[in-house]
């Protein structure tokens, strides 16, 4: 029987699941091949060059409490990585705020939104929630008030669904890991007002990015898997020949390989399609993103901002110089807008 050790491992997508898996396999002794469709790697975390400035696939910042994810990107990255606090905001009526929402933006709202937001959140903690959506995920943390206002609009906006019919993850990776970062737990008045006074146990996990950019990142991975034999095949679509959904050969382009293993990365209703198999009925969301060179500085200094109302058609900008400055030509700035 064939084992990984003897043809090679196929990786088809040079993505981040593929480069990766890719260059742990060889460090395990595998010969790999890596087949992409495009001619960079890097897939969605890829980014593009013009003129000067580097734009990712709308912003990408690696964010890790893994320590072995951790010690891999250390080892990858070396010393070409910039290490930055976050600076996000979040746009609503007229202000900005930032970003996760901090007790102390209590005191920027509104009179009336303020005081009714501090009476959901003193008697939230009596409150019995399922927590089986986004939206009783959010109502849990922050109370009717900052949820109707903040949440559930950009919420919406973002996805295309209601916060009711969110899967209740989409709060615990995104909102709940921004509560985590400042180890705030707005569930009751006294809380709030000791993390408020105090600033009580706040820690900053710092993001990590390629100094030039995400695709420095992918070309080192790139570089590391070719310099001990392994093959990167770009501008190269794959497709898999089998019978009975058993994988016999890929085809790299006009080339046949018999793989001891295929490890896929990229569509899996395209797997699925190239050997005749019941195509599962999987959605998907669309996002355009628009990136901007811009002559003259910005006027906030933010990452991220998220603009959750109506009237906005774009859900976000993003800023990659607060990245890292070597992203774009001196006193030039660029925005990435999200819609
Ligand atoms: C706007 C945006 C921002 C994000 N920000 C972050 C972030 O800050 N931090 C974070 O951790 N994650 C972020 N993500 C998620 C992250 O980009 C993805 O999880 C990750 O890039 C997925 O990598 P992958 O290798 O699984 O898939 P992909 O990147 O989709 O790679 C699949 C590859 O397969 C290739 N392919 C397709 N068909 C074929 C074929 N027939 N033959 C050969 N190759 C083929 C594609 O060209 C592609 O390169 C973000 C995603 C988006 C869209």
């Amino acid at each position: 029987m064939a084992t990984v050790m003897d043809g090679p491992v196929v990786i088809v997508g040079g993505g981040v699941a593929g480069l990766v898996s890719a260059q742990l396999l060889q460090e395990a002794g595998a010969k790999v091949v890596v087949i992409e469709r495009n001619d960079q790697v890097g897939g969605l975390a890829r980014s593009m060059r013009y003129d000067g400035f580097s734009f990712d696939v709308g912003p990408h910042r690696f964010h890790t409490e893994n320590p072995n994810v951790k010690a891999y990107l250390d080892r990858v990255l070396k010393g070409d990585a910039t290490l930055f606090p976050r600076l996000s905001e979040v746009y609503f009526q007229g202000s900005y705020y930032r970003w996760p929402l901090h007790p102390k933006n209590l005191l920027q709202l509104p009179l009336p939104l303020a005081l009714r937001s501090g009476v959901d959140l003193a008697i939230n903690g009596f409150k019995e929630y399922e927590l089986d959506t986004f939206e009783q995920y959010v109502l849990k943390q922050y109370g009717p008030t900052l949820y109707e206002h903040f949440f559930r609009g950009y919420s919406e906006k973002f996805l295309g669904i209601h916060p009711r019919e969110t899967h209740p993850d989409w709060a615990k990776v995104g909102i709940n890991r921004a509560i985590i970062d400042d180890k705030l737990q707005m569930q009751n008045l006294a809380q709030l007002a000791k993390s408020t006074l105090t600033q009580f146990n706040k820690v900053e996990i710092p993001f990590m990015y390629p100094t030039e950019g995400m695709q420095q990142a992918w070309q080192k991975v790139s570089a590391i898997i070719r310099a001990k034999g392994g093959r990167i095949l770009t501008g190269t679509k794959a497709r898999l020949e089998g019978k009975n959904g058993k994988i016999e050969h890929v085809w790299a382009g006009e080339e046949r390989i018999t793989p001891s293993m295929v490890i896929w990365t990229a569509p899996i209703t395209l797997a699925m399609k190239q050997l005749n198999l019941e195509i599962p009925d999987l959605p998907y969301l669309g996002l355009l993103l628009y990136n901007v060179c811009v002559e003259s500085d910005v006027p906030r200094k933010y990452q991220w901002c998220y603009y959750g109302e109506d009237d906005l058609i774009f859900n976000r900008i993003s800023i990659p110089k607060f990245f890292s400055p070597a992203t774009v030509p001196n006193a030039k700035a660029a925005g990435c807008v999200w819609s």
